[in-house]
């Protein structure tokens, strides 16, 4: 398949500031970006050639935009299978349609998982209250109850902590289509950023270490304090699930290392990942370029890593300590642009460097 050189247009669906960084990453290499969004404020198209303000239902608007780019990517997994289809018919969707189905859905996604002979928590598919106390009594408590479709951020889950509990937690995730997962005890929560490229090329960024406030991912320590074995392992199953999905882009795989040190996958994420904004400063190659080389076939850049870090995430009135962190040494802010410093909003991160070997413990927040 022939690259896209420099100069060529990419399409983003979804104006927030992963979108922002890919834009900001495309045109690095030369490229022009044509950001997709409904939205009243579009922080990607600050740094973009072009914006289409539409609904990701406005079929005209989606063919004008396809038809005006050589690629389209996106910046959130929920695409509408709808829209991929429409845009499909115009220009190349990368990644594509089996990609957004596996990761839209958890039930798919556990299932694809399973058939592949990768290990998750227990899980079972959820329709009806009696599904509901057969998942339970097969899974036992405590367990977590997460919507099908939809979730994000701890959104659509209820934990049950006793059987007894099994009838609010279906009334709190509003009775949809769930599945019912085990609760793991795990020791720590990784993840592995995987990019692949259009000539089946993986490369996958060292497992990094994150920590999650209020659901919320908060701190992302790179590298994940593991065995090289472990890491290893990590590594092989990330590549393992872009390779089966025949996937053109990066990937964001949760996992979590239970206390007898098994890796159960958590979620996947079709899309430039929060846990790889380390990758910007710590990388010769962060992940946005490594999306946009992959999608547009070029070769993938190292994903070596050539100092440690971390990662925090500015939320809300965070963005506030804008001047303390700008004055800091070793420390690399990003800011997203927004006007309104929401709680719970993410406003920006910052990426605090250290040499190989040398970053500070994990310490709860
Ligand atoms: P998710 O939306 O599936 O990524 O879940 C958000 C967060 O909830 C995860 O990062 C974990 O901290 C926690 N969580 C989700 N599922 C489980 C589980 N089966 N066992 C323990 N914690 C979980």
């Amino acid at each position: 398949m022939a690259a896209i050189a420099p100069g060529g247009r990419i399409g983003i669906l979804g104006g927030g500031q992963l979108g922002r960084m890919l834009a900001m990453a495309a045109a690095e290499l030369g490229h022009k970006c044509h950001i997709y969004c409904p939205d009243d404020e579009v922080p990607a198209a600050d740094v973009a050639a072009a914006l289409t303000r539409a609904p990701y239902d406005d079929a005209d608007a989606l063919a004008r935009f396809a038809d005006s780019v050589d690629v389209v990517t996106y910046e959130f997994e929920n695409v509408p299978a709808e829209t991929a289809r429409i845009l499909s018919e115009h220009a190349p969707v990368r990644p594509g349609a089996a990609a957004l189905a596996t990761a839209q859905d958890r039930l798919t996604e556990k299932n694809f998982l399973k058939r592949n002979g990768i290990a998750t928590a227990p899980f079972a598919d959820v329709a009806d209250t009696d599904d509901l106390a057969a998942a339970l009594a097969a899974i036992g408590a405590p367990a977590v109850l997460k919507t099908r479709r939809m979730g994000y951020d701890g959104k659509g889950q209820a934990k049950i902590l006793a059987p007894k509990a099994a009838a609010a937690a279906w009334d709190a995730i509003g009775r949809l289509p769930a599945i019912l997962e085990g609760f793991v005890d795990f020791e720590r929560e990784i993840s592995v950023v995987v990019a692949r490229g259009l000539d089946g090329e993986v490369a996958a960024y060292d497992p990094v270490e994150n920590i999650h406030t209020n659901h919320i991912l908060d701190r992302t320590f790179a590298p994940a304090a593991l065995t090289p074995a472990l890491a290893d392992e990590a590594r092989a199953i990330a590549t393992k699930i872009v390779s089966e999905l025949d996937y053109a882009g990066v990937m964001g795989v949760e996992m979590f290392v239970g206390r007898d040190g098994r890796l159960l996958v958590n979620e996947i994420a079709p899309r430039v990942h929060n846990s790889g904004h380390w990758t910007m400063d710590a990388c010769a190659v962060s992940q946005f370029e490594q999306h946009i080389r992959a999608i547009c076939g070029w070769p993938l850049g190292s994903p070596a890593r050539h100092s440690d870090a971390v990662m925090t995430n500015l939320i809300g009135a965070d963005a506030g300590k804008w001047s303390a962190v700008a004055a800091e040494p070793g420390a690399k802010l990003h800011l997203y642009g927004k006007a309104e410093a929401r709680a719970g909003r993410k406003m920006g991160h910052v990426n605090r460097l250290y040499p190989l070997g040398k970053r500070p413990p994990v310490t709860p927040r």
